[in-house]
């Protein structure tokens, strides 16, 4: 994978999509407080001549940003600060404790596409994890029966990374389950090889059992190439699920959700969770209020079954678990 498979210059994807100069313009202004990063694959699947794509509208820098909105900030469920665990020791570098039974490792910065929603838009970093670190740390817990592979995207990883984090887990033991969120089979599907399924391979003859949590957010995104390599996954009998985030002018319709969770299923991809936007400075015009959010979960229970469906929560620093929205 080389770099001149992403777009990183709005100027060049606003050219190709022939947006007006005066949002080019803005853009190369906001893009300044976070990375801009697009695949070419992605960008060929974008509207052209209009910035209410659902696509686009996930990555393109907006004035918006720039404002400073109360309740947003640059990190908001504390990650950087609730950085002890329950016995009030401090956590190896990358390393998160937050639920009971599972721990968390943010495996590096390398996304195949920068999401302005992204509630670690401001903190994440491209250090790589010291696995051997928290290896050891981990060797002392084992009432750790999950480890959730989380970002940045792992499937990012160069392949010599992800072998070594997978050699350290497979020495874990008690480890039972290695939970992996990734956007890559979304937004990048021709970087998730043969080679990478060889390595998922190794780690489930090592009695763990892998599951995928893939980033969805509109029924646009599930595109032939993206379906075929859902599949793959699910040729390979992976449990597979999606979060959704819920994103004002992109997919705040419970038909629009309904069309891809339906797909997602026909896919085979349970939809787990749909996320309430976590208040990161910047991404507030993408949030949708609660009171609405319910009226568009209550009209998924009307027209869906109730197992596609997708649990509507949110995500509070420091609670034992994410909080239904009921
Ligand atoms: S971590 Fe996820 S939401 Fe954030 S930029 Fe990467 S792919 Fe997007």
């Amino acid at each position: 994978m080389t770099e001149t498979a992403f777009i990183t210059d709005p100027a060049e994807l606003g050219a190709m999509l022939s947006l007006p100069q005066e949002e080019i313009t803005r853009a190369e202004e906001v893009r300044k407080t976070a990375p801009f990063r697009v695949p070419r694959r992605l960008a060929g699947l974008i509207e052209k001549g209009t910035l209410r794509d659902p696509i686009l509208a996930q990555f393109w820098p907006k004035e918006d940003e720039l404002r400073t909105v109360p309740g947003y900030s640059a990190d908001p469920l504390a990650e950087q600060t609730l950085e002890e665990n329950r016995a009030g020791i401090k956590l190896p570098d990358s390393l998160l404790w937050k639920y009971a039974g599972r721990a968390l490792v943010m495996t590096n910065g390398a996304c195949a596409a920068k999401c302005r929603f992204c509630f670690r838009r401001h903190t994440l970093g491209t250090a790589a994890p010291d696995w051997k670190k928290i290896a050891a740390f981990l060797e002392n817990c084992p009432e750790i029966e999950e480890l959730i592979l989380s970002g940045g995207d792992p499937l990012g990883m160069a392949r010599c990374e992800l072998d070594t984090a997978f050699h350290y887990i497979e020495g874990l033991s008690f480890v039972k389950r290695v939970r992996i969120h990734t956007r890559y089979p979304v937004l990048f599907p021709e970087a998730v090889t043969p080679g990478l399924f060889d390595l998922f391979d190794r780690l489930r003859s090592h009695q763990k059992n892998l599951i995928f949590v893939f980033h969805l957010n509109h029924p646009s995104e599930l595109a032939p190439d993206t379906n075929r390599k859902i599949q793959e996954f699910n040729r390979e009998h992976y449990p597979l699920f999606s979060q959704t985030v819920l994103l004002r002018g992109i997919n705040d319709n419970a038909r629009i959700l309904a069309r891809l969770f339906t797909k997602e299923f026909e896919l085979g991809v349970i939809p787990y969770y749909l996320h309430q936007l976590d208040r990161v400075a910047g991404a507030a015009h993408f949030e949708v209020p609660d009171e609405e959010g319910r009226v568009i979960d209550g009209e998924l229970w009307k027209i869906l079954p109730g197992y596609l469906v997708p649990r509507y929560v949110r995500e509070i620093p420091g609670a034992a678990s994410k909080i239904p929205l009921l």
